[in-house]
């Protein structure tokens, strides 16, 4: 076997870092360091080093499984289990209509998947009902960042800003466990003289290494905020000049914050008033500052509201759209970017347009060959969905997604699940989900099928195929264009990965997420694009293809045949993967020479985008917003909010807060990391975090069973002991199924507008559990 390498990127979260495959003697691939990709240099946490065990696992699936008459999975072949997909939605919308057949998509899914998907469900089934996991994971920052900026980009700058910026405050994040390489960014703002202010209720491994710490009562950071805010104002620290010059709706906000005096957020949310006031001095001393969201603003039932009065304190100090400073979210999932821009969420079509604008359906009818008319309105959000099924949806196809384990109220959605008249499950293992099929279809993984995905820095990447895919195994885009032709749509459902990226940049131009001036090729070369990225309009209306100098990218295409491509591969140098996730120092031997610059620096550096290295070729938009905001007069939009409390606030019956998040070493519903040796035996099983006044109460001891109970349902797991959680609150990770699911517990209580469910914080009790 020819020693080749080829350069890819991490299947799971969205900093996709980037990584070398070498295939191996087992037919599997081996990782290696990819020094050349600036965001990570090599490092890989745990999870990314260990990816390749998911392609080799002895539980991959390799054959179509399909329900028999007795109630049982059994093997079968392609297009029998085809047919029966085919014929399972196809009756169901005849008997019921179009509206019956639900689609559920992931934010792991490639851009082309995603794109073809929504495809598939508008042009194909013609249902409205299709939405995906990633509504879980970013919507109310996404929501809060359009309705302020005009547009939503998960960071509208990218990574390397952290180091140089004066101060980061990060809310509800906890990057030591979830994207560990992202941690040197931090690490490097301390170096740089910047401050860390990380809020969150857990004293997290992130948390540790910060300069203030604020634990707030969960699902109370509206309320710190809008206290933050306050302060400001009453301290004289507002840009005034900024916000005339680019802001709207300053006073009605200002009103609002004012009527959140400090000593009334203590009381909501237990940071003592000198705490407030020291994370305001040092936010607004430097000159430069970032706000930086995940999860924990998020996923509350009003995480728009509260992501907005974060949004809200960046624009009061004048930060947003300036160098070095804004405000932006670390998107999750390995796609979730990508995967919300090219049209599987229920409101959008592809380049982010908005399903319910004429103009946006018009375009992409007219790149699909189809009436605009034809096309249906917005259908349900995931949660929405998901709780009609066995009601208004009859039978659903699902990618790249595992609801039973993943979904709030998680045996609720289970039992919609198995109340499905018809339900096809494409996966690479039997997911918890997928074994409720009544056909599953066993696909390709990432180092298997070349596509791209777009990181939380809205940078394009192409991943690429470095192995064939085992015999009896297609890819997605395989499955969908064979269901499109047993369901009488013979063409626009292309099996090869780039010709679908061609058709996606043509129904992106224009939009908000234009990708129209990125190829595969450009992507090959210049280890990513940042969108926007509009192509020069041609005379035929056409976006203009690659016009720079003769790239790497051999262009041949992956029909998701087994036949390996040679594309691109560089000699392998053997290089040791660093591991930053199991507490191994990255050594960081590749600096990046822009890294290095003090915060002084900055005066002479503008960091405006690069001149494009082929002259006539948009080179992408690293920075947002530094002339104007995408809104129509250019003026970012204060938004007036007020806190009000999390749906299910704590009672007699359920006296405790539950919290939720995730460990190093399993990634989302734990549907791959769960299938690796390493990663099990570094995180074995769920656990309740208590702190040790709660647990003396229950008289558990460590490693004791102790059940955490809601008005949802009851999950058992060991207890861990900690002063890391407050005494009011226990935390659970949800990686796992079984009887310490936590999503059991979780409550589906809705953001009115991201439709975002309240994961983060719910009332729950906590009872011993006695042999
Ligand atoms: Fe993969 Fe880990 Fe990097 Fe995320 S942080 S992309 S899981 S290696």
């Amino acid at each position: 076997m020819q020693n080749t390498v080829t350069p890819t990127h991490c299947p799971y979260c969205a900093l996709q870092c980037g990584m070398n495959l070498t295939p191996a003697a087992d037919g599997t691939v081996e990782v290696s360091e990819r020094a050349d990709f600036p965001v990570n240099r090599g490092a890989l946490c745990g999870k990314g080093r260990t990816a390749p065990a998911v392609l080799a696992s002895a539980v991959r699936l390799t054959t179509p499984l399909v329900r028999s008459p007795g109630g049982t999975l059994e093997p079968a072949g392609w297009n029998e289990a085809l047919g029966r997909i085919a014929e399972g939605l196809r009756g169901t919308r005849e008997r019921y209509g179009a509206d019956a057949v639900g689609v559920f998509g992931g934010g792991g899914l490639t851009n082309e998947k995603a794109y073809s998907l929504g495809k598939f469900a508008r042009v194909v089934l013609g249902t409205s009902q299709i939405d995906y996991n990633g509504r879980f994971c970013m919507s109310s920052a996404a929501a809060a960042g359009s309705r302020a900026f005009g547009l939503d980009r998960g960071l509208p700058f990218p990574l390397e800003d952290i180091p140089r910026t004066g101060c980061v405050i990060l809310v509800g994040s906890n990057p030591a466990e979830t994207m560990p390489p992202s941690l040197r960014y931090f690490t490097e703002l301390k170096e740089n003289g910047g401050t860390l202010i990380v809020i969150d209720p857990r004293r997290t491994r992130t948390a540790e290494q910060a300069d203030l710490h604020l634990a707030p009562r969960p699902g109370t950071d509206l309320a710190l905020a809008l206290g933050l805010l306050h302060l400001v104002v009453a301290e004289g620290r507002t840009d005034e000049r900024y916000i005339q010059e680019r802001t709207a709706g300053w006073e009605e906000t200002r009103a609002a914050a004012m009527a959140h005096w400090p000593e009334y957020v203590e009381r909501i949310t237990g940071v003592p008033v000198p705490r407030l006031r020291e994370a305001v001095r040092l936010f607004c001393e430097p000159e430069h500052a970032m706000v930086l969201t995940a999860r924990g603003p998020e996923q509350q039932s009003k995480g728009t509201d509260t992501v907005s009065a974060w949004i809200n304190l960046v624009l009061a100090t004048g930060r947003a759209g300036r160098p070095l400073s804004g405000y932006g979210c670390l998107t999750g999932q390995g796609n979730g970017q990508g995967g919300r821009e090219h049209g599987q969420k229920a409101d959008q079509l592809p380049g982010y347009r908005k399903l319910t604008d004429p103009q946006a359906r018009r375009h992409v009818a007219e790149v699909w060959g189809v009436d605009p008319d034809s096309l249906p309105g917005p259908g349900r959000s995931a949660y929405e969905l998901l709780d009609a099924l066995g009601t208004d949806i009859r039978a659903l196809l699902l990618m790249g997604s595992n609801p039973v384990v993943s979904a709030p109220r998680a045996a609720h959605i289970e039992q919609r699940i198995r109340s499905l008249d018809f339900l096809a499950v494409c996966d690479v293992v039997l997911s918890e989900t997928a074994a409720l099929a009544d056909v599953v279809l066993p696909v390709t993984q990432w180092a298997e099928e070349t596509g791209t995905t777009t990181s939380l820095e809205g940078r394009v990447l192409l991943r690429r195929r470095a192995i064939a895919p085992p015999e009896g195994v297609h890819s997605d885009l395989y499955v969908l264009h064979e269901l499109a032709a047993r369901l009488g749509v013979e063409k626009g459902f292309p099996t090869d990965p780039e010709e679908v990226f061609e058709e996606l940049r043509r129904a992106s131009a224009g939009g908000p997420a234009d990708y129209s001036g990125i190829t595969y090729r450009r992507l090959a070369e210049e280890n990513g694009v940042f969108w926007p990225c509009p192509a020069k309009p041609s005379a035929d209306g056409a976006p203009d293809t690659w016009d720079g100098a003769p790239g790497t990218w051999d262009g041949v295409p992956d029909t998701g045949d087994r036949v390996p491509d040679t594309g691109d591969r560089v000699p392998d140098t053997g290089d040791r993967v660093p591991d930053t996730g199991d507490g191994v120092p990255d050594t960081g031997d590749s600096e990046d020479a822009s890294l290095e610059a003090s915060p002084d620096a900055v005066a002479d550096d503008p960091v405006r985008d690069e001149t494009p290295a082929n002259a006539g070729v948009h080179p992408g938009t690293g920075r947002l917003f530094l002339d104007r905001f995408a809104t129509e007069d250019g003026r970012a939009r204060f938004v007036p909010v007020s806190y009000r409390a999390i749906a299910e606030e704590p009672d007699e019956e359920y006296p405790l807060l539950l919290t939720t998040g995730r460990v190093v070493a399993q990634y989302q519903s734990g549907a791959q990391t769960r299938r690796v040796d390493e990663l099990n035996a570094a995180a074995p099983g769920p656990f309740v975090e208590l702190h040790p006044r709660l647990a003396e109460r229950l008289g558990a001891a460590e490693g004791d069973p102790v059940a955490v109970v809601s008005r949802r349902g009851r999950a058992v797991a060991p207890a861990r002991i900690t002063t890391a959680v407050r005494p009011d609150t226990v935390f659970m990770p949800f990686h796992w199924a079984g009887e310490g699911r936590a999503n059991t517990l979780t409550n589906p209580a809705l953001d009115p507008t991201s439709r975002m469910p309240e994961f983060k914080a719910c009332a729950v009790r906590v009872e011993a559990v006695r042999p």
